[in-house]
């Protein structure tokens, strides 16, 4: 066993910890100092680094208390198990938090997000006055203060959809230390009024729980007005004509006819049980901005990369092989989805970074966690958007 810190400005502390760990892992093998090499992480000095002859199971708990002494002593550590010689063994390295701790966010960058926030607020205006002014034309109420009233409810029910959705990642980043980051809206003056949001996570992901934590909090609270505008929005939908939609379908009603979402459908047969075969429903442009936030839902739940889906994933699985194996399964079921765009980015985003898992990648999730993360699974795929005819074929077969 060898430690020799003489080149570290930190060796003082790391000779405290070294003691403490010492103490907490008396079956510790090996001690060195060593040049970190994990991808995303590259620090300016040699880090200790433990071996030590277990595996999760057995060193989880002492992890865990392990983390919150170091978080206050502001160091941080990173855990992977190895297998040597058939030999199961953790590696521990203890790092200096502010290596990894970024900056918080400048007033420079926090005017460019509300920046984009207002132009996405406006591009979702102008969409939804683009649909609205369909919607009133096929109800015969066409007067300006109806269509402001449509063009807000798509606007806002969205927003709301996509904000909701990032705050969720806000405020569980916050509960578990990080300091606040806010999204950044993607304005789009066509199709749907917007890219969604996405926030750029600056620090690493402490330990699977955290990671599980942060990325599912986002999907699970945006789906909340995602379904209650869907709900409200079917109500506010007359039946009528299908002859008397435009012909061919315009924007997003285009995309609506391609693709139906088996939760969504599932609601409108609830709420609109006795629809003839010759009718159809005029979507509120609230139950659009449902439906949408359903679609963004079930897109950012897609089990590939860095993803909500992809760090849920990460989180569940026991190697970054695996999640490599899911993630192409994944893009897989998008391209025969007909998403084959969206999978080529997100998979050319995977391929140039990877996963590089949460710092302790050893501990494992708390059984509610793990199921919690089932029951995603089965929500993915009530939430995916299944080309028109093959829902119907399904339900056919279910019949
Ligand atoms: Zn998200």
């Amino acid at each position: 066993m060898s430690l020799n810190l003489h080149d570290s400005p930190w060796r003082e502390e790391i000779g405290r910890l070294d003691q403490i760990i010492l103490e907490m892992f008396p079956e510790t093998e090996q001690r060195r100092v060593e040049w970190l090499n994990i991808t995303g992480l590259v620090l300016p000095h040699p880090i200790p680094t433990y071996l030590i002859p277990s595996n999760a199971e057995e060193i989880s708990e002492r992890l865990q208390k392990l983390q919150k002494l170091l978080i206050d002593m502001g160091f941080l550590y990173l855990a992977r198990q190895l297998t040597i010689f058939g030999r199961s063994f953790i590696e521990l390295r203890i790092i200096p938090d502010f290596l990894v701790k970024k900056s918080r966010e400048t007033s420079k960058e926090r005017w460019m997000k509300f920046g984009l926030f207002v132009a996405t607020l406006l591009s979702l205006l102008w969409v939804g006055w683009l649909n609205g002014q369909m919607y009133a034309k096929i109800t015969g109420k066409m007067d300006t203060l109806n269509l402001v009233v449509l063009s807000l409810s798509y606007a806002v029910g969205l927003l709301l959809a996509v904000g909701v959705h990032e705050m969720g990642h806000m405020l569980l980043a916050l509960r578990h230390g990080h300091p606040p980051n806010y999204p950044i809206f993607i304005p789009l003056p066509f199709g749907f009024g917007t890219l969604g949001a996405v926030i750029m996570q600056k620090e690493p992901f402490k330990d699977r729980n955290e990671l599980f934590d942060i990325s599912i909090s986002g999907p699970l609270l945006g789906l909340i007005p995602s379904v209650i505008f869907t709900i409200i929005g079917l109500f506010l939908s007359p039946s009528i004509d299908k002859s008397l939609l435009p012909s061919p379908p315009l924007g997003t009603w285009e995309f609506l006819q391609q693709y139906q979402i088996p939760l969504f459908e599932g609601f409108s047969r609830i709420i609109k049980p006795d629809l003839s075969a010759s009718e159809t429903i005029l979507l509120h442009p609230l139950a659009l901005a449902g439906y949408i936030g359903l679609l963004v839902t079930a897109l950012n739940l897609v089990p590939v990369g860095q993803l909500d889906g992809g760090h849920v994933a990460r989180s569940l699985v026991k190697t970054e092989q695996q999640h490599r194996f899911i993630t192409y399964m994944a893009a897989l079921i998008l391209i025969f989805l007909g998403f084959w765009f969206f999978a080529i980015i997100i998979l050319y985003l995977y391929m140039r970074t990877g996963h590089p898992g949460p710092l302790d990648d050893v501990t494992k999730l708390t059984p509610t966690r793990q199921v919690i993360g089932a029951l995603v699974v089965g929500l993915w795929f009530l939430l995916l958007p299944i080309p028109t005819g093959v829902l119907n074929q399904l339900s056919l077969l279910l019949q």
